[in-house]
Formats: C-alpha cells, structure tokens, sequence
C-alpha cells in the first residue's frame, strides 16, 4: 500500500527511532498489530492515557489492554498464573488477551485500567510493533484505533480515515492479517472467554484440558457492551436485500456474481472470513450502500467471533 497521507510512515530505522522518541514524551501513535490497528501509548503516562481516552471518545469505564514485549516486562505488572503460562507457551507473541490480577507495584496509570484491580495484557506478534516494544522501557496501552463504538481499522488508511491529522505518526505494517480484535480471556478465577476471537473457546479448552465458564456476570469488558463494531449504516442478521442501496454479505462456495453482494471467504474458511469482515464493511459504507443484510455464518471456531462482532453492529 502506498502512503498517501504525510502523517502515515512506511517502516524503517529512521521511523522507529522517532516514534520511541515520541512515544516517550507521552504521545501516541497508530501502530499496526496482526489483530487490528492500535492507538499506542506508554501505559505508565496519565498524560499517554488521557490522549488516548480523548481521541477516541472512549468512556471511562472501558479499559484498555496493555502490551508488552515478553513475560518478564509483564511481571511487573501483574500477578502470572499457571493456565496463563501454558497459554503464553501455546499461543504468545498472538491475538490473545490475558486478563490477570493487577500487581500492587505496578506503575500503569490507573485510568488505563479504569480503576480495576485487574489488568488485559497482550504480546502482539507483528514485527513493527514488537520492535517498538523491545525499544522502548514501558508497556504500550493501546485499544482499536478507531472512535469508541464503530468498526477497527485494519490498515493505515483506515486509521487516517478515523483521525485524519490528529495523529503525528500513523505507521504502515500492511493489512492485519488477522483483521478482527484479540480473544479476551479471564484468568483470574475459572477460565472465561470475555470476547471471542480467532483463537476459539475450543482451542483454549482443549489446550488446558479443563472445562471453561461460561458464567454471564456483570459487564467486565466493555467489549461486551451491547453496541460496538459499528459499521456507520444499519446491519441486519437475516433477510435479503430489498433495493439497490442494499449490500449483502454471505460466506461460502455459492457463487453469486451480483455488484451488491460480498462473499467472506469462496473457500468456507471461517479465518479467512473473520479477516476479511471489517475490509468489506468498510468497503461496503464507503461505496455509498445504505443498508448491510448478512446471511448466517456457521457458529463455530472463529465462526463465533464473527458471529459475535456481527450482533454487535446490528444493534
Ligand atoms: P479494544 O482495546 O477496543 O480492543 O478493547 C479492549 C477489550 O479488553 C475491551 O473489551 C475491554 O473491556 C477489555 N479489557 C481491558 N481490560 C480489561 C480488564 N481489566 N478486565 C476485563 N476486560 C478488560
Ligand atoms: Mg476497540
């Protein structure tokens, strides 16, 4: 992709260097992640936090994951348990979001993590950011660089399209390849997906060999607020379209040749649908379509991620 906006970089020493420099004075970037694009800044700035919480219009109360370069910076921060490691060997640098009980000692501001004394923490797998990581001597907070409650963005356009030149740096590492948010799980008691993602519930069950929660308690991430992942225009779970400002989103082998309709994944791949949702909602808005109708998507593996963002921005 071709950088045509003068605030999104493409990669090299020259950008990392100035980009550690700038993330240590407190400000934030748009870094890319293998999930979706971030807002990063240094987890330990109040001045980082509050820039974040502004720009996106994130309410107080939704915390932000924090992420880090390897397990040793983590432990400074919370307080590492057996299941987290097995998950760390299996899974990590990956889309998978940890949530742990907070150390006392840990100097990450309070508003990241909305006054809980739990924390999300993640080690992201895309280069760029893990050379930034390794760089820099804080862990980056960093949420969807998008506005609170509308889709993530999944390449350096998309983040430009959401912020335009409030951002100083936006870097370009190409398309998330996953293209959906990180699984959260909960590991401060019996293990509980708080929001599903392409590592499913069944891989992490069948990893720990022990059954998972599925308790509902009370809103413990956000991300599981009812409205999210909105694409901007009405999305809704069924039906056809009715007009030509109608678009149609389907998945698998059919093959339907119609300018309003989108297909997730020719091959029936569940991944490869979940990384191509936001790409076509986005393409879907941008084109002028005034209505989305999505067909059922099968309710299992990374099905269940789609599924989830899905009902989400229907409501
Ligand atoms: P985003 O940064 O937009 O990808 O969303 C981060 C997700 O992690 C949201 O669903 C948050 O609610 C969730 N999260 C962050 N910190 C915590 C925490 N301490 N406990 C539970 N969920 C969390
Ligand atoms: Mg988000």
């Amino acid at each position: 992709m071709k950088n045509i906006y003068s605030n999104i970089y493409s990669f090299n020493k020259k950008i990392l260097k100035k980009t550690v420099n700038y993330l240590k004075q407190g400000n934030i970037a748009g870094l890319p992640t293998e999930t979706v694009y971030g807002l990063g800044g240094n987890a330990y700035s109040k001045r980082a936090i509050k820039k974040i919480f502004k720009l996106k219009k994130r309410p107080n109360n939704n915390p932000l994951i924090i992420h880090y370069y390897s397990i040793k910076n983590a432990q400074k921060d919370v307080i590492l348990n057996n299941n987290f490691l097995k998950l760390y060997k299996k899974f990590c640098p990956g889309p998978l979001t940890f949530v742990l009980k907070k150390n006392k000692k840990t100097r990450i501001d309070s508003l990241a993590t909305a006054k809980l004394n739990t924390v999300a923490i993640r080690f992201p797998k895309h280069k760029v950011v893990r050379k930034l990581l390794k760089l820099i001597d804080f862990p980056l907070a960093m949420p969807s660089a998008n506005r609170s409650s509308y889709l993530s963005p999944i390449n350096a356009n998309d983040v430009y399209k959401e912020f335009k030149n409030k951002l100083n740096i936006i870097i370009n590492g190409g398309k998330s390849k996953v293209g959906i948010e990180s699984t959260v799980v909960d590991l401060t008691e019996k293990p509980r997906i708080l929001r599903p993602g392409i590592i499913s519930y069944n891989d992490i069950k069948k990893f720990l060999k022990i059954e998972l929660s599925v308790k509902k308690t009370k809103i413990r991430s956000p991300g599981m607020l009812k409205k999210h992942y909105s694409p901007g225009i009405p999305v809704v779970i069924g039906g056809k379209p009715r007009s030509n400002n109608h678009a149609y989103i389907f998945f698998g082998k059919k093959h339907i040749k119609k300018r309003n309709y989108f297909n997730l994944s020719k091959k029936s791949d569940l991944k490869e649908a979940a990384s191509n949702l936001y790409k076509t909602m986005r393409k879907i808005k941008e084109q002028g379509y005034k209505k989305i109708f999505v067909a059922k998507i099968p309710n299992f593996g990374p099905g269940i991620a789609i599924n989830d963002r899905l009902t989400r921005a229907s409501k």
